[in-house]
This record gives structure tokens, sequence and C-alpha cells, in this order.
């Protein structure tokens, strides 16, 4: 009979043990959120996904070299100025976001920035291209631009190459003119 009643106390005791805990932490602030409705307030200086600016990018390929993983991948339409971005890849399954890849940037159009949710469920996943898709039709206008420009510098150089020709042409011709003859009548000092 003493044990029940021991047992029950033991009960009752606990139970407010508990119910007091439960209480004064349903009356404190949230230190969880209600992800994703809720985001929380990321701190100046993270280093998240990558933002890039495909309009101020030259192409330069300083980034990827500058990579200690090797997980930009960037592939181009065209050299120089002319380079159309085809791909611009980071694969975040190899990504340390150790800010490397941006310090070499001349046009400073790629940067880390605060998004983080990178969840999925495949590696593939894990990859994120950052080029704009290019429609058939803009890849096809700017292979004839690609072509043309490549016409135009080969008929500048074959322009470029017959003016010097010509030049060498009459420079010979020239000194050929003013060099003297066999049959030329002597100086006064008795030179030919
Ligand atoms: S943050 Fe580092 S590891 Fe990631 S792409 Fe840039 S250089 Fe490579
Ligand atoms: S370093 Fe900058 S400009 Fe050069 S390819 Fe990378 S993002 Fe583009």
């Amino acid at each position: 009979m003493k044990d029940y009643f021991r047992n029950l106390w033991a009960g009752i005791v606990t139970t407010w043990v508990g119910m007091r805990l439960t209480l004064r932490y349903l009356i404190k602030p949230s230190v969880t959120l209600r992800y994703p409705e809720e985001r929380p307030v990321i701190p100046a200086g993270y280093r998240g996904i990558h933002g890039y600016d495909e309009e101020k990018c030259s192409v330069c390929k300083s980034c990827a070299a500058a990579c200690p993983v090797d997980c930009i991948t960037i592939e181009q339409l065209g050299r120089g100025k002319d380079a159309m971005v085809m791909r611009f890849e980071v694969d975040y399954s190899r990504c340390l976001f150790c800010d490397l890849c941006t310090i070499p940037c001349p046009t400073q159009c790629i940067w880390l920035s605060e998004r983080y949710d990178l969840a999925g469920y495949t590696r593939e996943e894990c990859r994120i291209d950052f080029a704009r898709p290019k429609s058939p039709e803009e890849i096809a206008a700017h292979e004839e631009l690609l072509r043309k420009k490549e016409e135009e510098k080969k008929a500048k150089a074959a322009a470029a190459a017959a003016a010097k020709a010509k030049k060498e042409a009459e420079t010979k011709a020239a000194a050929e003119a003013s060099a003297p003859q066999a049959g030329d009548a002597p100086t006064r000092d008795g030179a030919a």
C-alpha cells in the first residue's frame, strides 16, 4: 500500500517536472523556423552558391584556372570579344566555397552569393549551369556572325599581304633602277 502511494507521488512529481519544462519553452521565443516559408537572416560575408553576370563575362576562363578542384566548366562559341558562353557550370559536389575563383575575374562578374539551398537527390543535381539557355536561332545567328568576321579577317590579311608584296616589288624595282649599269660612263675620278 505504501509503495503504491510512493509510486503515485513519484508519477505526479515527474509529470510536473516535465510539464514545467514544456511550459517554459512554450512561452519562450522560438529558435526554429518554418522553413521554407520562413528564411534565416544570412550574415554578411556568407559564401553561398555563385552569382554570375553573363553579360559582363569576357570568357577569359581565369576563374576556372584559379579553382583548386577544377569544378568550373566553361564552353563557348567563338573566341575573344566574339565569344558566346554556351556553358558555365559549377559542380557543387566538389566546390569548396573558397572564393578563389572570384579574385582573378577582370570584370567582377562572378561572386559567392547568399543562396544556400542546394538540396538534391543525385550528384547531377549538384551541377548548376549559370549560362543563359540559347535558342537554335540565336546560335545560328552567332555562327553566321563568326563566319562573316572570319571572312573579313581573311580578306584583310590577304589585302595586307598583297600590299606588302607590291611594296617589296616597287622597292626592288627602284633599287635596280638606281644601281649603276655595266656600260655606264666613268665619273671624273675614274670610278665606274
Ligand atoms: S569557390 Fe573555390 S572550389 Fe568553388 S568554384 Fe570557386 S575556386 Fe572552385
Ligand atoms: S574570370 Fe570572370 S570574366 Fe573570366 S570567364 Fe570567369 S567569370 Fe568570366
